[in-house]
């Protein structure tokens, strides 16, 4: 029998005593560990965080806790190779991919350690100047910031085990506030053994980090006002946590992060040959392939003008073909598989629905696996769909409203000239996370991207001259917002010191300037 992961709760590890819940690999078949949340006491376990693990955490300055950020970032650095083998294993991902997981995780912590610094010996933060409320300036208002005195309970989906732990874990260990992470069934133990290292060295006090792995059920029934949920996933699940009465009823704060059908954009007036048209194939190539396309913010949708329709689709096809896909042990592989039988079969029928409304311009089904078995395998190689005419791209509705978590694109030809059709195009997937242009005139991609901020978190604008400095569209930079509007879940993580402001309540103090300037001080 395979390994039983334990839970991490009320400060001591702890098994489920139902039936477990087996995690597979996906591209051999074969059964990893098992997972079980049955009979755990919840109600202890969340009190035990928040009262003996808020307690110490907030009894540390911002720079105290930076400092334990970075003992993690080095721990985890030190153990890379055990996390790659468990993405290897788990998630079916090719060493570079693991590494968008792992390395991101990791990253994110090193940058949120470094913000913590700059903070300083503080226990609160000043938010804002003082305002003057009275004829005489002695009598001011001052808005504040205080770690919320509950727990933050980090509900992840099953693409990013490491990364959407701690872009979560980081802002919250940092503001002073314990973390309950549960992560998804199907790739749980990356996420575990992360947690695991951390909490068996003994780098963060006692009730500061805790697991739930396996079913979900009565974790939302415990938290209380000043608790907070930040939820990544499906717009399903989404909508249960919002409607959950913990929400509606006791106000707990709540961050949703959810499906998104992002676009890429290539501007009116670049050729075929030109520098912009080259850096948007590379991109979106890029994009459906990495992680099989199962990355929340990868590019689902092409927009090009009608003129270009022909040369984008050769140029894509041309190097989606030289895509090798199969076991990610096998040095040839270069793109590995899907998590699991269940995604394997959604990416296919979410596939079928959109080639109703588009064609097939790259044909992955007809791709062969490498080191493979198709019958076992959950790998599909990438498929490229598209429009056909802007007429066509008004009428295929399912295009713009339909998330395939896989590596599945569809070009949408607009209007040759007409910028305006392609952001009213854009503009149907009811917001997203991440757009991107390429262009090469300045104004036109400062015009562009002004015109997709309000409908999406994170603007990517790819002109040739940061061509080799660029992040990458669907890469998530600490330093920058991630979330969006609308269909992607309206929620705000990252974006640097912004992210701390979920875990913290703001009060306005009301006092004589003499109490004011004792607040949010250094502590000595
Ligand atoms: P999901 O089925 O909604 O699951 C997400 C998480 O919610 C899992 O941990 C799941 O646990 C848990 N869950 C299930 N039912 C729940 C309930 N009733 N109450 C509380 N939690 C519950 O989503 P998924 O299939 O894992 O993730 C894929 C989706 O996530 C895609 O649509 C993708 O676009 C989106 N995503 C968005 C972002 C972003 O940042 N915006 C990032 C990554 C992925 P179990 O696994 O145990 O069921």
């Amino acid at each position: 029998m395979t390994e039983l992961l334990h839970n991490h709760l009320g400060g001591r590890w702890q098994a489920g005593t139902g039936t477990a819940t087996p995690l597979f690999d996906p591209v051999l078949g074969d059964e990893l560990v098992r997972v079980d949340a049955t009979g755990l006491d919840l109600a202890a376990g969340f009190a035990f965080a928040r009262e003996v693990g808020g307690a110490a955490l907030r009894a540390l300055t911002y720079r105290q806790r930076a400092a334990l950020l970075a003992q993690v970032a080095s721990l985890l650095q030190a153990r890379r190779d055990d996390y790659n083998a468990i993405a290897t294993a788990n998630s079916g991902t090719v060493k570079n991919d693991s590494a968008v997981d792992i390395d991101g995780g990791l990253y994110t912590l090193g940058v949120y350690a470094k913000l913590g610094e700059g903070l300083g010996e503080r226990l609160a933060l000043a938010d804002g100047e003082p305002a003057r409320l009275a004829k005489d300036p002695l009598f001011q208002s001052q808005h504040i910031l205080s770690p919320t005195r509950g727990v933050a309970l980090l509900i992840n989906a099953f693409n990013f085990p490491s990364w959407g732990l701690w872009e979560k874990a980081a802002p919250a260990l940092l503001s002073g506030v314990p973390v309950i992470v549960k992560p998804a069934t199907a790739t749980a133990w990356l996420t575990q053994r992360m947690v695991r290292d951390v909490v068996d060295a003994g780098l963060l006090p006692p009730g500061a980090l805790s697991i739930v792995c396996g079913s979900a059920a009565g974790l939302m029934d415990q938290l209380q006002p000043f608790d907070v949920v930040s939820f990544t996933g499906s717009a399903d699940t989404a909508a249960l946590i919002r409607s959950h009465d913990a929400v509606t009823r006791r106000s707990v704060r709540v961050n949703i992060e959810a499906d998104s059908v992002n676009s890429a954009l290539l501007l009116p007036g670049e050729g075929a040959d030109s520098a912009a048209f080259g850096l948007l194939v590379k991109e979106v190539v890029r994009e459906m392939t990495v992680k099989s396309g199962q990355k929340c913010t990868a590019i689902r949708r092409v927009l090009v003008p009608r003129a270009l329709y022909g040369a984008v689709a050769e140029a894509v096809g041309a190097r989606l073909a030289k895509t090798t896909v199969g076991n990610p042990r096998h040095e040839a592989v270069r793109m590995g598989a899907l998590v699991s039988r269940a995604q394997l079969g959604a990416v296919r029928d979410g596939l079928a629905y959109l080639q109703q409304q588009a064609a097939t311009l790259f044909d992955g089904s007809r791709v062969a696996l490498v080191d493979a078995d198709p019958a076992v395998a959950c790998c599909v190689a990438p498929t490229l769909l598209g429009t056909g005419e802007p007429a066509g791209s008004d009428a295929a509705d399912r295009v713009h409203d339909t998330e395939v978590f896989g590596p599945v694109a569809t070009l949408v030809p607009y209007r040759d000239g007409d910028l305006g059709h392609a952001l009213a195009l854009i503009r149907r997937g009811q917001g997203s996370l991440v757009a991107s242009v390429y262009g090469s005139e300045p104004a036109a991609l400062a015009g562009a991207a002004q015109q997709l901020a309000d409908s999406h978190g994170r603007v990517h604008v790819v002109s040739p001259d940061v061509a080799a400095l660029h992040t990458g569209h669907g890469n998530v930079m600490p330093q920058s917002l991630h979330g969006g509007p609308g269909r992607a879940g309206g929620g705000e993580e990252l974006g640097g010191a912004r992210a701390l402001g979920f875990y913290h309540r703001r009060s306005a103090v009301q006092a004589s300037t003499t109490v004011l300037a004792g607040l949010a001080q250094p502590t000595n």
